[in-house]
This record gives structure tokens, sequence and C-alpha cells, in this order.
């Protein structure tokens, strides 16, 4: 019978990678909580009404990349392509974001039909933060914080960089908005139909046309630059200034602008250049109207998300994932001789009884001393504990060995009743 694949695009993550996931998520979560936020989990399901309302009915996302179907009782769901419509929909059915400030954060995998490539899935995951209820824009230095901080527990500042731009606020982009299809309109001979269509549904996108011809009718088209107000302008300069006294660089990248529309003012990206054309790692900016846009109150925001498949990718390739993080097990416990079982169990549950700290596995199905050698040496373990029974197969088991698997085989015999304390102190001076 033909064998079963995984959907193209959505990736297993087997053990020998699980171990660089749990390294990254266990930094993230070290991160966030020394900031204080708050898990919120909420369904890779919901109403396919959320995504259009949020991130917009004429994106990318919406129009081209989401996974949406029509359930038993007909109701349109979409498996969500990104978090902040969740935690918006989910923090305000449940009053968090009545009169309170919040600080939240959720990982998880999201899901967009696009076309699959290094750094680029259709199942892939991401950490995010969401801050509700201040104006910033300390807040958005808080948040940009947090992002520098987990690049500083991860070694990777060096490779990252912040592009920074303010998109204006809502009234400065409907006004530039007017302005554009205006501007597309008298030029409507020279549109391809796409840009036609998008010139009154979504106008600002047609800026980023690949088309050549529409290009060159974008010549002298208005600059948003021109239509951010006054206020906008000092928050963006206020966060800047905060940037600076917190030593996070930046750069002003004005072609910044993110294919979700709900955000405004002050927008971001976190990029490198070690992942070929896939280099963003982070994205985030404010979103103040998203909130009443889903029928809740006037409440401010603003937030990130991080590709966590790409993260990995860049601490894969560049080998900053600690030795000890990709060390599976600590101790293999073996035995020679027949009907030692009992004591092999024994002796691997009191290591661990007594040693929480460490990884023991203790060998199951019997075979030659030599196998289960082996397969001390295949588990990842740093030593072997071996137990040794006398050549009559009678006497009672009294010594183990310990013994360093790598190319010392160095070992050390202790009565069986200190082994767990030996084993501790056999690791430990190995590490020193
Ligand atoms: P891109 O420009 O690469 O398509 P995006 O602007 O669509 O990214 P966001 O919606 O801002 O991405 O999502 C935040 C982060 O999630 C991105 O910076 C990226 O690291 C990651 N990401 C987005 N889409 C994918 C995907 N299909 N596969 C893997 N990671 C992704
Ligand atoms: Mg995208």
């Amino acid at each position: 019978m033909e064998k079963l694949q995984a959907i193209r695009g959505m990736n297993d993550i087997l053990p020998e990678n699980s171990l660089s996931w749990q390294y990254l998520e266990s930094a993230f979560q070290r991160v966030i909580k020394r900031f204080g936020y708050q898990e919120i989990r909420f369904p890779v399901l919901e109403h396919t009404q959320l995504f259009k309302r949020s991130i917009g009915e004429v994106t990318d996302i919406v129009e081209k990349e989401m996974y949406s179907f029509d359930d038993r009782n007909g109701d349109n769901l979409s498996l969500r392509p990104e978090g902040t419509a969740g935690c918006v929909r989910a923090a305000d059915q449940h009053g968090l974001l009545y009169n309170q400030q919040q600080r939240f954060w959720y990982q998880g995998p999201m899901f967009r039909h696009e076309r699959p490539q290094k750094g680029r899935y259709r199942q892939f995951h991401q950490f995010g933060v969401e801050a509700f209820g201040m104006p910033g824009p300390d807040i958005d230095a808080e948040v940009l914080q947090i992002a520098a901080m987990l690049w500083q527990e991860l070694d990777l500042s060096d490779f990252l960089t912040l592009e920074l731009n303010n998109i204006g606020s809502a009234e400065d982009r409907a006004n530039f908005g007017s302005a554009l299809t205006e501007f597309l309109q008298s030029k409507e001979d020279q549109l391809d139909e796409d840009a036609r269509n998008r010139m009154h549904t979504n106008p600002m996108r047609v800026l980023d046309s690949k088309n050549p011809d529409v290009q060159a009718a974008l010549i002298d088209v208005p600059l948003l630059e021109d239509f951010v107000s006054a206020e906008s302008k000092q928050h963006y300069a206020e966060l800047q200034d905060l940037l600076n006294s917190a030593s996070i660089d930046f750069i002003e990248n004005p072609r910044l602008v993110r294919g979700l529309d709900y955000y405004n003012n002050c927008v971001f990206e976190w990029t490198t250049d070690t992942l070929g054309a896939q280099g963003a790692v982070c994205g985030g900016g404010r979103y103040d109207g998203l909130v009443a846009q889903l029928g809740g109150r006037d409440v401010l925001a603003c937030g990130f998300a991080i590709g966590v498949e790409r993260l990995i990718l860049m601490l894969d390739s560049l080998g900053k994932i600690p030795q000890d993080a990709l060390q599976p097990i600590d101790i293999y416990v073996t035995c020679i001789g027949q009907n030692v079982t009992k004591q092999t169990l024994d002796l691997a549950q009191a290591i661990r009884e007594s040693q929480p700290q460490l990884g023991v596995i203790s060998h199951c199905g019997g075979g030659k001393f030599n196998s289960q050698l082996k397969r001390a040496f295949n588990s990842g373990a740093k030593i072997a504990v071996i137990l040794e029974r006398d050549g009559d197969g009678e006497s009672t088991l009294e010594t183990a060995k310990i013994r360093r698997l790598d190319d010392s085989a160095e070992t050390a015999s202790h009565k069986i009743a200190v082994i767990p304390q030996k084993v501790a102190e056999f690791l430990e001076k190995s590490e020193s």
C-alpha cells in the first residue's frame, strides 16, 4: 500500500531537532518572565470573519494564504495565519481589556498557504507578545527590549538589525489613502487590472506592485510621510530617543510596510542577512484601532511576532546552540549477567531519585554486553553505569562501574549504594 506523506510545507519536528526547539522555547520563556508577561492560549481555528476584519480583506494573507473551509455546520472557519487577531478576540471576550493594562505572550503554530521554501512553510510557529492599554512610546520600547534581550540570550545580536518606520495614525493613513486613490485614478490608463482593482479597496498595496509599467506610473506618487501628523511624528521621535538610551540600535526604513492592515504609527522588523531571501525573523508594531475594529472598546495596543523556524535556522547555521542543550540524556544503565533486571531498574530509579537533574535510561530487552554498550553510545548519554554480576551468576551484586562514553573510556568502580552520588560527581568533574 502507498504510504501517506505529511502535507507539503508542514514539517515534522523529529527528536534530534526538538532539542533545538526546546532550547529556544526555554530561552524565550526565561526572557518573557523577566518582563512580567503572562501566557495566553487560544484556539488554532477561528471564524474566518475574525481574520478578515482584523488583517484586512484585501491583503495577501486573507486573499491568498488562509486555510479556510466550511465545517459540518456550515460555519466558515480558518486556521489562524497569525496570533494577534485571536489574542485580541480571546482577551476581549473574557473582559481582560476593559480599563486594564495587560501584557501577554503566546506561542504556537500558524498556517499560511504559501510556496514552501527555506524559512517559509505552510505550518510554522511564532512566539508573540501583545501589550494592551498603554499609549506608548514606553511600551513600544519595552516590547523591543524583549526581542533585543532574547537575541542577547541567544548570542544572535550581531546578526540582527532592527528596522523602524512610522506609518502614521489611522487618520493619517486614511487621508493618504484618499490622496493615493485620487492620484491612481488620474493614471488609470497606465495601471494593470490588479492595480485598478486595488486602487479603491486598498490603494497602498498598489505601491508594492511588481509590474514595471505600474511602477513607472508611480513616479510622482504622494508620499505617506507628507500625511503623517505632528503627533505621530512626536511619538516616533520619542521612541527613537528611548531606544537610544536603552542602547538598542536601529535603522529607519521608510519602505517598511507590514502586510497586515491593523498596524499604525511605529512598525518594525528585525531582519538578518544570514537566511537568504527569508530575512525577517520578527515583525510588529502598534495596532491601536484593532480592538475597537473587532467590536471592543478603544484599547491601545502593540506587539510583535517572532518566526520560530527562522530563528532555529539561524541558531543552527551559526552554531549557536550549546552542546549541553543538545544532550538528550546523561546516563545509560546496563547490566552484565543473568537475572539482573530487577537490580538494573532499581539502580536507575535510585539515581533518578537522588539526582533529579539527570536523565537516566535503564537498558531494556537484555542482550549481550557489547550490544548494550553500543546502545549506550547511540543514546547520546555521557556515561554508562555497568552493573556487574560475579561469574557464577549467583552472588549478589555489590559494585557497579561508571564508564565515560567517549574516547577516554575512563572508568571507576563503586559500591552500588553510593553510585547515585558518584555518577553526579563523575559528571561534575567532566564539566569543570
Ligand atoms: P514575510 O515578509 O517573510 O512573508 P511576514 O511579514 O508575512 O513575513 P509576519 O506576518 O510579520 O510575516 O509574521 C512574523 C514572523 O513570522 C515573520 O517575521 C517570519 O519570521 C515568520 N513567518 C511569517 N510567515 C512565515 C512562513 N510562511 N513560514 C515561516 N515563518 C514565517
Ligand atoms: Mg508573508
